[in-house]
C-alpha cells in the first residue's frame, strides 16, 4: 500500500471519536493490505516499531534532529522552521506546511509505501553509537524528500512519537476480527493468542495469513512474555470463599514488583507486569534463579520484594524504585537487597502449562525449585472457612504483606493470561479503611495552580480505563497528597504528554475540561474517602444509567495522591467496571 493512502486512513482515524467507526475504518484498512503490510501498519498505528519487550532500540529522533532533516530537505533555514513550529505548535503540521509551501527540493523519484517507510524507520532506530545522529538525519531527510505534504505530516509525527490516534491494542484486535472473521465478536480468538504472544504485528500477520487455525497454534514460549493473570477484589471473606467454591489456596500478597522469569538457552530474562524487560535491574534475582531452578527452559512467576539487609524484614514496594536507576545498580543491590517469592509455573521444558489447574502448576513449581535464602515460594494455606481466611490475613499483614490473594483450586483453575477474573481474588488490608482500596488512575489533564502553587499545576484530572470501549473516563481531580517537591516537578513530568487537543479516547464533560490536556500515559495511585455519584464525571455513566436509571457518573471523593505507578501503563489503570463494583460494595456496606 502506498504510504499516502495509509496517511489518508490516519487522517480519518484522527477525526473519528466513535469506537465502532474506528474499528470499521481499521477493518477497511487491513482488507486493503497484504499480511506483511498489516504487520508493519499495526506497529505504526500504535506509534512503535516492535513490542517494547523485545528490548530493541527506539527511534531516538529528537525534535532538533527532525528540524535539521526538514531544513536539509526543504532548503529553509532552521530559524524559519522554528518560527513555523511555534506558529503551528505541532511538528506534523509544520512539516506538512513546508511540503506545501516550498516544494521539497528533490524530484520525487519513488513513491513511498508503508513497507518502505517502516523499513527506513527501522534503519533509523538501528543506527546507534558514534556518528549515528548523522545517519538518522540523513535517512529522515531522504524520507522528507520523497514525501507529499500529508506524508511529511505523519512521518514527522511518527518519528517524534506524537501520532496520538488514541488507538490501543484491543481496538486493533477488533479491527482484525472484523476484517478477517467478519465480526468484532470474534476478537476473543485473536485476543487469546495475543495474551500468550503479545506482539501485535505478529498476531496481525498470523490472523491475516493463517486465520483461526494459525492463531490456535500459537503457544507461550520462553523469551516471549505472557500477559499476566490479574485478581478481582472483594472485601468480605465469606463472599470470597463462595466465589471460589468454598475452599481455596490463600497466599500472602507481597508488596513488591511482579516478575515473570524466563529461562532459555541458559539465560534468565525477567519481564515486568507491563511486559518490559527488567532483567538489568535485578542481576541478583537472575543469579539466584539460575541457582535455585535447575530446569533447562521455563517460565515462572513471582513477586520480587525488597528486604531490610539487617533484619530480613519485608520492605514496601516503593523501595524497589532504587533499582530503576541504571547507574547505581551495584549499590542498590547492597542497600536494597531483594527476595523473590514464586507462585506459578507457566511453562516447563517444552510444555506450556497454562491450561493445567493451579494446584498442578504449583506442584510442578515446587518440584523444580530449590528453596534458598533469596528464592522462596509464596506462603500459602488451604482455607475452608471465613475464620481461616481472616486469621491468615492477619498473619500476612503482621508479616509485612499487603493482604492475601485467594486462588481457586478447582479443576477449571487455569491461568487466564491477560484477564482479571474470579479465580484469583485479592483481599487487602486497606479494605478496612473507608474507601475499599487505593485505585490506579491515569492522568488526562491538569489545572493551573494558584497562590502558593502558581507556576505549577494545582490539580490533575484523573481517569479510569474502560476496556470494553477502549476509552478513559474521568473520575476525580487530585490536588492533595503531593509533597512540595513533587508538586514543583509536575509540569516537567507531564511536559512530553501535553497536547493541544483533547485526547481522542477520553470521555470528559464540559464542566471538567482542564487548562491543559494530557495524553494518557502516566498512572498514579490514589486513595479517596468514598465513591459517590457525580454529575460532572463520566466514569461508569452507562452502568449507572442502565442499573440505576440515573444520569450520573462515579467520582472519588477527597482523593489523595499516594504514589506514581510507573510499573503500569494507561490500560493497566483501574477499570471503570472495578470502580463501579467498589461503588456497589460500598452501597452494600451502608445497607448492612
Ligand atoms: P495491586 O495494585 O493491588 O498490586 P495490580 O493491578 O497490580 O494490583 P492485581 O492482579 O490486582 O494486580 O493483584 C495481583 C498482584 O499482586 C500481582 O500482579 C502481583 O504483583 C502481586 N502479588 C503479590 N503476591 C502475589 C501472589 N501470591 N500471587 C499472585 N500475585 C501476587
Amino acid at each position: 500500500m502506498l504510504f499516502k493512502d495509509f496517511c489518508e486512513y490516519l487522517k480519518l482515524l484522527e477525526k473519528t471519536t466513535e469506537r465502532l467507526r474506528m474499528v470499521s475504518i481499521l477493518a477497511n484498512l487491513f482488507r486493503e493490505m497484504s499480511p506483511e503490510e498489516i504487520q508493519k501498519a499495526t506497529y505504526l498505528l500504535l506509534g512503535e516499531l516492535y513490542p517494547d519487550w523485545m528490548g530493541l532500540p527506539e527511534l531516538g529522533v529528537a525534535e532538533k534532529m527532525c528540524l535539521e532533516a526538514l531544513s536539509r530537505a526543504s532548503g529553509l533555514s532552521k530559524t524559519e522552521l522554528e518560527k513555523l513550529l511555534k506558529q503551528t505548535g505541532d511538528i506534523g503540521e509544520a512539516a506538512e506546511r513546508i511540503a506545501q509551501r516550498k516544494k521539497l527540493t528533490a524530484l520525487i523519484t519513488q513513491q513511498l509505501t508503508v513497507s518502505s517507510v517502516y523499513d527506513s524507520l527501522i534503519k533509523i532506530a538501528m543506527a546507534t553509537g558514534p556518528g549515528s545522529q548523522d545517519v538518522k538525519i540523513r535517512i529522515l531527510t531522504g524520507l522528507f524528500l520523497s514525501a507529499s505534504p500529508i506524508e511529511a505530516r505523519y512521518i514527522a509525527r511518527i518519528v517524534l512519537g506524537t501520532t496520538r490516534l488514541g488507538i490501543q491494542e484491543m481496538t486493533i484486535l477488533d479491527g482484525l476480527a472484523q476484517a478477517f472473521f467478519g465480526t468484532k465478536e470474534k476478537r476473543p480468538v485473536i485476543e487469546e493468542a495475543f495474551n500468550k504472544y503479545p506482539d501485535i504485528g505478529y498476531i496481525a500477520l498470523i490472523t491475516a495469513k493463517e486465520g483461526e487455525g494459525g492463531l490456535r497454534k500459537i503457544k507461550a514460549q520462553p523469551g516471549v512474555p505472557i500477559r499476566p493473570m490479574l485478581a478481582e477484589r472483594l472485601s468480605d471473606p465469606k463472599e470470597i470463599l463462595d466465589k471460589v467454591g468454598g475452599e481455596a489456596l490463600a497466599e500472602y500478597k507481597y508488596d513488591g514488583e511482579r516478575a515473570q522469569i524466563h529461562k532459555k538457552n541458559g539465560k534468565v530474562v525477567i519481564f515486568s507486569r507491563r511486559l518490559e524487560n527488567i532483567t538489568e535491574q535485578y542481576p541478583d534475582v537472575q543469579k539466584a534463579i539460575l541457582e535455585a531452578i535447575q530446569a533447562d527452559s521455563f517460565i515462572v512467576e513471582g513477586e520480587i520484594v525488597c528486604v531490610d539487609p539487617d533484619t530480613d524484614e519485608l520492605r514496601p514496594f516503593q523501595e524497589l524504585m532504587h533499582r530503576k536507576r541504571k547507574y547505581d545498580i551495584v549499590r542498590a543491590m547492597q542497600e536494597y537487597p531483594t527476595k523473590v517469592f514464586l507462585f506459578d509455573c507457566l511453562f516447563l521444558d517444552g510444555q506450556e502449562l497454562l491450561d493445567k489447574p493451579y494446584p498442578e502448576r504449583r506442584k510442578i513449581l515446587e518440584s523444580i525449585t530449590k528453596i534458598t535464602d533469596s528464592v522462596q515460594l509464596t506462603k500459602a494455606k488451604i482455607v475452608k472457612s471465613p475464620a481461616d481466611l481472616e486469621e491468615f490475613m492477619m498473619q500476612a499483614v503482621e508479616d509485612g504483606c499487603e493482604g492475601i490473594i485467594v486462588k481457586s483450586i478447582r479443576s477449571d483453575a487455569v491461568y487466564e493470561a491477560g484477564a482479571r477474573g474470579w479465580r484469583w481474588i485479592k483481599y487487602k488490608r486497606d479494605y478496612k479503611s473507608e474507601m475499599i482500596d487505593t485505585i490506579d488512575l491515569v492522568v488526562v489533564g491538569a489545572f493551573y495552580g494558584k497562590g502558593r502553587r502558581s507556576g505549577t499545576y494545582g490539580a490533575l484530572l484523573c481517569a479510569s480505563y474502560n476496556p470494553e470501549q477502549d476509552v478513559f473516563e474521568t473520575v476525580c481531580k487530585v490536588g492533595s497528597g503531593f509533597t512540595d517537591t513533587q508538586l514543583a516537578e509536575l509540569p516537567k513530568i507531564f511536559a512530553p504528554y501535553v497536547t493541544k487537543q483533547k485526547p481522542p479516547n477520553l470521555h470528559v464533560s464540559e464542566a471538567m475540561e482542564p487548562d491543559v490536556w494530557i495524553y494518557p500515559r502516566i498512572v498514579m495511585e490514589v486513595l479517596g474517602a468514598e465513591i459517590t455519584l457525580s454529575p460532572v464525571h463520566t466514569c461508569g455513566k452507562d452502568l449507572i444509567k442502565k442499573n440505576f436509571n440515573k444520569e450520573a457518573g462515579l467520582a472519588v471523593r477527597f482523593p489523595r495522591f499516594i504514589n506514581w505507578r510507573l510499573d503500569k501503563g494507561p490500560t493497566d489503570a483501574t477499570t471503570t467496571k472495578e470502580i463501579y463494583e467498589m461503588y456497589l460494595q460500598q452501597l452494600k456496606k451502608v445497607q448492612t
